[in-house]
């Protein structure tokens, strides 16, 4: 039985506010709190660098966490690449593939700015994009994308979760199907990961980005990369971590992950993310992803039954709920829903104006949910939205 009362015993803030802005960032448990402050009181070192005790420990829970995010992804950790972000990670993709001019990429119309923007930019250099468009309800047809490949074409990137919409990709088929057609796939699961089972080896995509600071619950400042292949990229960021020999005028890159780890990293997030990810473990990502989908499915149906409201997005949708309130802007409604209830739920465009214009608006309400809230607050959230009636009517 799914007790998310103990689980909010572990998130302190949430005492304070209703927190519904979960897919802009999640909160961190406490555990994982803990982990970073340890580091700093009781080891705090540099990665791979020294032999005395401190770097060696530091090294050791680093490499750990390692362990357990590729552990909790089915990867390997020689594939399990440390980034500051989601988008540092697919930026990584962008200018450490050996790209030619002619070469070809599918994306989406529904993509977040970060897996759309690093595309967009090879154009420069001769690379062609094709971006396709989702069905009426936000979700791309993996046809539309096999329809959409090309013998010139090397990467299908597209989002496992849309972060605007809510919609959850058919990644698995999407994956089958540019494989059959000899492409490459990048999947963006900063919305997934953490949020719903995510098995790297099956049916097994090229890559994969996400954040630390979302489903996996680590600090901001975290984020993990998968590549399949890592010899095939040539490392955009290089220096101090990431190399064997330096002779003259030639040097010897570390093999993965180091190779990719230019300078020294978040230490302290990687470790903190390491424990949130097997708090995430603990609890269990299928018993997480229930939790999700049904409070986002309950505050979809009850906001769509307010006249005055507009809900949008799939009805099997992931944890994410974007709505608008008729004649009032999506951030006049998160500011008044933030000062007369302490909502906490993101306004605007959400990173994602290729998405919002599939909307036919210009900004979005959103509500978004992790593993740590309630029924309760749905009730509160949909209360506070009734009452903007008074405002429109
Ligand atoms: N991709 C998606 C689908 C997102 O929702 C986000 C952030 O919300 C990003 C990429 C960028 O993530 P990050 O802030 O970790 O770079």
């Amino acid at each position: 039985m799914y007790d998310v009362y103990a689980v909010r015993e572990d998130f302190p803030v949430l005492k304070e506010v209703v927190y519904l802005d979960s897919t802009a960032t999640t909160q961190t448990p406490v555990p994982a709190v803990e982990a970073m402050v340890e580091y700093f009181y009781k080891y705090a070192g540099n990665h791979g660098r020294g032999a005395h005790r401190l770097a060696r420990e530091t090294t050791n829970r680093y490499e750990d966490a390692r362990e357990t995010v590729a552990r909790f992804l089915n990867s390997e950790p020689s594939k399990t690449i440390f980034t500051k972000n989601t988008t540092e990670g697919i930026n990584l993709i962008a200018n450490s593939y050996p790209w030619e001019a002619g070469d070809h990429i599918v994306t989406t119309q529904i993509e977040h700015h970060s897996n759309l923007l690093p595309w967009l930019r090879l154009q420069k250099v001769g690379v062609n994009v094709t971006i396709v468009g989702p069905d009426s309800k936000g979700r791309i047809d993996p046809s539309v994308i096999e329809s959409a490949i090309t013998d010139r074409t090397k990467l299908v990137a597209v989002t496992h979760v849309s972060n605007a919409l809510g919609s959850v990709q058919d990644v698995d088929r999407i994956i089958k199907l540019a494989h059959r057609n000899g492409a490459q796939i990048l999947i963006d699961g900063a919305q997934s990961a953490g949020h719903m089972p995510v098995d790297l080896k099956s049916p097994g995509c090229d890559f994969f980005a996400t954040a630390g600071h979302k489903g996996l619950l680590g600090p901001q400042g975290t984020g993990v990369l998968y590549v399949k292949e890592p010899e095939m990229l040539e490392s955009a960021s290089v220096g101090g971590g990431t190399v064997s020999d330096v002779r003259g005028l030639s040097y010897l890159l570390e093999p993965s992950p180091a190779c990719f780890e230019a300078g020294t990293p978040n230490i302290p997030g990687i470790i903190g993310l390491g424990r949130a990810v097997e708090y995430v473990e603990k609890i269990g990502v299928e018993a997480i992803e229930k939790h999700e989908k049904k409070l986002a499915q309950d505050t979809a149906k009850r906001l769509s039954e307010l006249e005055h409201v507009e809900v949008y997005g799939p009805k099997d949708r992931a944890g994410v709920v974007p709505f608008n309130v008729r004649g009032l802007h999506s951030h006049d409604v998160a500011l008044i829903l933030d000062q007369s209830r302490k909502i906490c739920v993101r306004s605007g465009h959400h990173c994602a104006i290729p998405s919002i214009r599939f909307l036919g608006v210009d900004s979005t309400v959103r509500a978004s949910f992790a593993l740590y809230n309630t029924e309760e607050e749905v009730d509160i959230l949909v209360r506070a939205v009734d009452e903007l009636r008074a405002l429109v009517s």
